[in-house]
């Protein structure tokens, strides 16, 4: 049976035992499925090696060849030891020096096939190799076999596990192969891949550790061969295809009741209606209150950049579901946030019916109560909250819509407990950086998406501006100007996880001496995230109201804080800041038809990385170049900055690397499940595979 073969533990495979399965154990390989579906490191080039005579300084090298000689040399400086190897192959010899490791005298001994793989550099009057990675291909021991799958081939490069090297677990993968039984069961459906052009499952496992000879290396080490593509492909298929059952199911829930749409409700919708909506305002919103409509429930992902206006669309939804009787959750991230949510809501429901209340988790245990017994008995129509919307206190008296902003940081969790809160309410998911394409095929492929592409009218792009920190003054200068004018200022500074006690200290010193030395005639005020929730309400009605001129904070006013006469940002150290979360910053400013500047204050120099995202913050300011920018700066699991994100765990792919591979796979997974009968195999073993292999709640 082929299932078995692969679900074997690998410690009960010939030359494992438990000492080894231990280490692999540790990285995570645990079956021989485990150690077959990823893939190497990297792979060499053993067949067409350069001869040693052909060795040139700065060049990065495999050799082959024998040992001449070993030992350690000493040096001039006292207590430092080199061991130093020499290699010769038919053309001639090279050396190679691995400072201070001295236990490599019982690893390398004269006669033995070696592989030395590193850069060459020209030293002490030869070529030498300085603490390459090494290999002793063939002991005395070794048969002829043996060596033929270390060298004289393409071979695959593994990353250490413990005390088992790349070398024996080449040897185990090798053993491992040709034991490959010749039916080995393929989840992905032979059609796809002959459609595709790609290699059935078990060629593409033989060969992607293995390749066949004249396999390009550079297509290897670049993960592009159609092998490695066709492993790829599977493991994307499969996850794609179990996004898809997971939507279908949810699909086949009923609401309660759908909710219904009239005149009437109409009216009232424009009624608290403070402006005209863009046009990608109201096809979201017609989106969103057409899945409501439906009898099943809705689970659509909003998508705008910063500033386009996603609040107002959820209110509406908000407020339909509420004319039917409903109850709705509106969860924000932070404190700051959901007070300002609760305070936007409240002002535009005035002329409503409808109360708002707000639940947090610092309220006082008597004010907590009774939010609670309100929402329970459904004298709360909406409740804007934090996360102490999840708890289990929390009980609706008829939840119809749930709207969580700024989903990346809620887990999927999260997620799913709110929507467990109420016999399936609807969900609509804002996000508050746009995703790049692949990520929301992937974190969100189970979720319709509306997108709003445009800014309310009157808006100016902001100017961004990069400074060292050597120009404050200029930098002040700007700001000045602004307050002369009757604008108000951002000045923003890093609080960095680790260091939050220092930062605080020197954010705090910031506002003390922008107010003291640089703004006398104006007020200058500090918030961030430790203090007071009353503290910061007042702080931040003071800015809003203009009382306060420069509100010199912390990350705190990342997301949603909406001041439109606030026209300049000073990002202190921007170089510690991440590119998206630079972007949600500027977002503050430029809310109102004034133009406005973001200055991003950095310290020099600057490393390669910072660089690139501060060039990208000067040269655009559309957040869906930003996000994609950001993904390739950063990588798929930073991006979302958390484990619980709903990213999967891939074993060989790569979310940047091989974003058009995804694409394929969601295509292909659609439409392979849109035909009950032949789709049923894949169902079946997704149902039992989903879940483990990608390290996500399960697709039922
Ligand atoms: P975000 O999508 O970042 O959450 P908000 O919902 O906070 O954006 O909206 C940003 C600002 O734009 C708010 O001040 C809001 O009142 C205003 N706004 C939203 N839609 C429009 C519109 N159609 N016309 C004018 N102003 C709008
Ligand atoms: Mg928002």
């Amino acid at each position: 049976m082929t299932v078995e073969f692969l679900s074997q533990p690998l410690q009960f495979v010939k030359g494992v035992g438990p000492k080894r399965a231990a280490d692999l154990e540790r990285v995570g390989l645990l079956t021989v499925e485990d150690l077959l579906l990823r893939f190497p490191l990297r792979y060499e080039d053993r067949a067409g090696l350069t001869p040693m005579a052909a060795l040139r300084p700065g060049q990065t090298a495999t050799v082959v060849g024998e040992v001449l000689s070993s030992g350690i040399r000493s040096t001039r400086r006292p207590g430092f030891r080199l061991f130093e190897v020499v290699v010769r192959d038919a053309s001639g010899a090279v050396r190679a020096v691995f400072p201070n490791q001295a236990f490599l005298k019982d690893v390398f001994h004269p006669q033995q096939q070696v592989v030395l793989y590193g850069p060459l550099d020209y030293r002490s009057g030869g070529l030498q190799f300085t603490n390459p990675e090494y290999e002793i291909v063939r002991g005395d021991a070794d048969d002829a076999e043996e060596a033929h799958v270390h060298t004289g081939r393409i071979v695959p490069i593994y990353e250490k596990a413990g005390s088992v090297t790349p070398r024996m677990q080449r040897s185990l993968v090798h053993q491992l192969l040709s034991a490959l039984p010749d039916d080995l069961a393929d989840p992905v459906p032979a059609a796809i891949h002959e459609g595709l052009e790609l290699p059935a499952r078990r060629d593409a496992i033989l060969h992607s550790h293995f390749p066949p000879d004249g396999t390009s290396i550079d297509d290897l080490n670049t993960f592009r061969t159609e092998a490695q593509r066709g492993l790829i492909f599977e493991e994307f298929f499969l996850f794609q295809a179990g996004l898809v059952l997971r939507k279908r199911r949810q699909s086949q829930e009923h609401k309660p009741r759908p909710v219904v749409v009239d005149d009437r409700i109409r009216a009232a919708a424009r009624k608290v209606l403070p402006f005209k909506l863009t046009d990608g305002q109201k096809v979201a919103l017609r989106e969103i209150v057409t899945d409501m409509q439906r009898p099943e429930p809705m689970h659509r992902l909003l998508q705008g950049d910063v500033g386009s206006g996603k609040t107002i669309v959820a209110l509406l939804a908000a407020l339909v579901a509420m004319e039917n009787d409903f109850q709705v959750a509106f969860m924000a991230p932070t404190e700051i946030l959901a007070d300002q949510h609760y305070m936007t809501i409240r002002r535009l429901l005035e002329p409503s019916r409808f109360r708002v209340a707000l639940l947090t988790g610092n309220m006082r245990a008597a004010q907590k109560r009774a939010a609670l017994a309100e929402i329970t008995s459904g004298t709360t129509h909406l409740v804007v909250g934090t996360h102490a919307l999840v708890e289990d206190t929390v009980e609706f008296r008829d939840l119809g819509l749930v709207v969580i902003d700024e989903q990346h940081r809620f887990g999927v969790m999260q997620r799913a407990t709110l929507r467990a809160k109420a016999r399936r309410p609807d969900v609509l998911v804002m996000t508050a950086t746009p995703i790049p394409r692949t990520l929301a095929l992937t974190a969100f492929g189970d979720l319709d998406s509306s997108t709003i592409r445009e800014l309310p009218p009157g808006r100016r792009p902001i100017r961004t501006i990069a400074k060292p920190e050597s120009r404050r003054d200029e930098i002040y200068g700007l700001v000045r100007h602004e307050l002369q004018h009757g604008r108000q200022a951002y000045v923003i500074y890093p609080l960095v996880e680790g260091s939050e006690k220092v930062d605080l200290r020197a954010a705090t010193e910031m506002a003390e001496t922008l107010q003291a030395d640089v703004f006398p005639e104006y007020r200058v005020a500090l918030l961030h995230g430790k203090m007071k929730s009353e503290e910061k309400d007042q702080v931040m009605g003071a800015f809003a109201r203009g009382e306060v001129h420069v509100l010199a904070a912390t990350t705190v006013v990342e997301v949603g804080v909406d001041v439109a006469n606030a026209t300049i940002m000073v990002v202190e150290h921007a170089e510690r800041f991440g590119l998206s979360q630079l972007h949600q910053l500027r977002g503050r400013v430029g809310r109102g038809g004034h133009a406005s500047t973001c200055v991003l204050v950095y310290q020099a120099p600057l490393t390669d990385q910072g660089q690139r995202r501060i060039g990208a913050l000067t040269e655009t300011t559309d957040g869906f170049v930003i996000a994609e920018r950001d993904l390739e700066i950063r990588g798929p699991g930073d991006f979302f900055g958390t484990r619980q994100s709903g990213l999967p765990t891939l074993r060989v792919g790569d979310l940047v690397r091989d974003h058009v591979l995804m694409e394929e796979a969601r295509r292909e997974a659609i439409t392979w499940l849109d035909e009950p009968t032949r789709a049923q195999p894949l169902v079946d073993y997704l149902s039992a595979n989903w879940a483990q292999r990608f390290g996500l709640v399960g697709v039922g």
